[in-house]
């Protein structure tokens, strides 16, 4: 869909009777003001990627972050109150994955941004008791090891630019664990640095699969089988 024909296509999606859909770049946020209701999470993330019909309104829900939350939960070794987190990045996944963090009962998340300003819009809009601090990149590195989770959500160490990252680990606590959203490829330099210095490791593919089983799990009141969908995407990727 051209972003000038956006109103126009839920318009024909919702005259059709179409029941649900997802949204992606570039329309997550502009697709917010053509929607009947807006969900109380996605209203704080700023963004949409999933839509249902709910008696013959479009609500927006956003199951992003969620869904790494639900991925990061299966191997974290002690309850997510319990974590001091770092968040390295404030674009629009880290949007979405510190306002469900602060759902789910994160009390302490902390960010780290090249932009230190777009660190400050992201957290202006919490409303609950999590703490949580604005640092650039290097002060961040500097205080390391108090974190017991760190998640990269920038594209540093993306394919093809895979010999970067985004930030030192020398400081690290051995017993972190480290995630990169990153999928491709599916071991960033971040995770096989984090890996060597013996914290555990988790990449992009659990958020990217329980996010859409959250979506599914929307649309039809059904638990899909995620082990299923982890295998495919796998393949897909070539994992
Ligand atoms: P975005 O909104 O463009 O945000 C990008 C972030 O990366 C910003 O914080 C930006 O910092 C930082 N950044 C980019 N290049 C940088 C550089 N050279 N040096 C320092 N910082 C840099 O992107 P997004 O939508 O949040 O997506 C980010 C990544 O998450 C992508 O790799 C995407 O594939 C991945 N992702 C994965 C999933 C999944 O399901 N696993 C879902 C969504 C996204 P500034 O603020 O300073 O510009």
């Amino acid at each position: 869909v051209r972003p000038e024909d956006l109103q126009d296509a839920i318009k024909g999606m919702k005259a059709i009777g179409i029941q649900g859909f997802n949204v992606t770049i570039p329309h997550k946020t502009d697709i917010m003001p053509f929607l009947d209701k807006i969900d109380s999470l996605a209203a704080e993330i700023g963004a949409i990627n999933t839509v249902k019909l709910e008696g013959g309104e479009y609500v927006g829900y956003n199951t992003d972050g969620l869904g790494f939350v639900k991925g990061i939960k299966e191997q974290l070794q002690s309850s997510l109150a319990d974590q001091k987190v770092l968040i390295v990045g404030a674009g629009g996944a880290a949007r979405g994955i510190y306002y469900s963090l602060l759902q789910e009962g994160a009390r302490h998340v902390d960010i780290a941004n090249r932009t230190i300003s777009k660190g400050e819009q992201l957290i202006a809009g919490k409303t609950s008791e999590t703490k949580s601090v604005v640092f650039s990149i290097a002060e961040a590195e500097k205080i390391l090891s108090e974190y017991t989770l760190i998640i990269n959500t920038t594209s540093i160490g993306m394919h093809p630019n895979i010999n970067e990252s985004p930030l030192s680990l020398k400081n690290m606590k051995p017993l972190a664990l480290v995630s990169d959203i990153i999928y491709n490829p599916l071991q960033t330099k971040l995770l096989k640095e984090a890996a060597n210095k013996g914290a555990l490791i988790q990449n992009g593919i659990p958020m990217f699969v329980h996010q859409g089983a959250l979506a599914f799990q929307l649309w039809t009141g059904k638990q899909p089988d995620t082990e299923r969908m982890r295998k495919i995407v796998l393949t897909k990727l070539g994992g």
